[in-house]
């Protein structure tokens, strides 16, 4: 069902929504950015559209109202363990193409990898979908390459005109929400092309590309971990048990992002670390992104959101890593050929 609402009655559905949903989009946070006097977007709780961010894209992606960068799985103590209660209202979470491309994506490591993890698969069966019109994308998407610049699996899809919100109802649950309002026809804004478009290699073989000098120009990654964190389908965590000072037999065990760019990530026991130096952690995540995980889910991890790009303190961008790869594997296969 597609209907065309004004802004007064779009904002009236949402705070009607807000009653059985935890309503979540871009908003603007001022003066907390990156560098001095620059604002954060990032998710947050919204009940009008006032409230959203349309036109700049987020800092973080929408995976922090699915898999919280810190989240109690138990508590315990001397006794049990105890796991917290679920939460009890429903999630709408506004999201363009390619983040809503990314659930999917976090779908395989969380449900599609042999166990399904538990809190995930409790967290995803309350949450749906609103998908954000997107014309044009910014400078650093490349979402066209990676194929989530479009898509129709979404439960809302809203769109703009000059003075409306264009709004394409798929899911019937919301049918009755968005009674008001002219019935009209429209399409999806979706990107068609972006800036950046990117050739991405197929069959790479790690034996290939390992020892390449060009992972040394990432050597002056300093470890930070913010491209893991700003990134939508990276799903790595670890585990931290809390022991409250009050009684040092009680605590929580929580589960909190962890970052494969990050010291010790791959610390064993023994002393023994994978990896020391963070150019060849560059080179573990691209390959993570564009094909070791193609091989085993039949399609790429990354979304091209440029999130990473974007990120980056040491101005590294996965953008031109990815470039300088592709002519370095297409080398490969031309001296192969010979
Ligand atoms: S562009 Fe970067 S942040 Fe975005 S999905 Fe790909 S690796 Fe993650
Ligand atoms: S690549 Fe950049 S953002 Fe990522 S860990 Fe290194 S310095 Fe930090």
């Amino acid at each position: 069902m597609k209907k065309s609402f004004s802004k007064e009655q779009f904002n009236s559905i949402l705070l009607e929504l807000s009653k059985e949903y935890d309503i979540y989009a871009p908003v603007t946070l001022p003066f907390k950015g990156m560098f001095s006097d620059t604002d954060l977007i990032k998710y947050g709780k919204v009940n009008s559209l006032d409230e959203i961010n349309f036109s700049k894209k987020s800092f973080y992606s929408a995976k922090e109202t699915m898999i919280p960068m810190n989240q109690v799985l138990f508590h315990f103590n001397e006794k049990e363990f105890k796991e917290p209660a679920l939460k009890e209202k429903k999630s709408l979470v506004f999201l363009r193409s390619c983040d809503l491309h990314s659930v999917k994506k976090l779908d395989n490591i969380y449900l599609n990898n042999k166990f399904a993890d538990k809190y995930y698969s409790d967290a995803m069966k309350n949450i749906k979908y609103v998908v954000i019109g997107c014309k044009t994308g910014w400078d650093s998407c490349f979402c066209t390459s990676m194929g989530t610049n479009k898509t129709e699996e979404y439960n809302i899809g809203i769109s703009f005109d000059e003075d409306n919100i264009l709004v394409d109802i798929k899911d019937e649950t919301f049918h009755e929400n968005f009674s008001t309002g002219e019935i009209c026809d429209f399409n999806m804004d979706f990107v068609e092309t972006n800036k950046e478009i990117l050739e991405i290699p197929e069959n790479i073989k790690l034996t290939d590309v390992i020892d390449l000098p060009m992972w040394r120009d990432y050597d002056r990654c300093i470890a930070c971990g913010r491209c893991n964190f700003v990134c939508p389908t990276c799903s790595c965590s670890t585990t931290q048990d809390v022991f409250y000072k009050d009684n040092e037999n009680v605590g929580e065990r929580r589960r909190v992002w962890a970052s494969c760019h990050v010291d010790e990530f791959t610390s064993m026991a023994g002393g023994h670390e994978f990896r020391k130096k963070t150019g060849d952690r560059m080179r573990f995540k691209v390959m993570h992104k564009i094909s070791d995980y193609k091989k085993r889910f039949g399609t790429h991890m990354c979304t091209g959101c440029g999130r990473c790009e974007d990120a980056c303190p040491e101005y590294i961008s996965y953008i031109e890593c990815i470039k300088k790869l592709t002519v370095e594997v297409n080398k490969k296969k031309g001296d192969n050929n010979e």
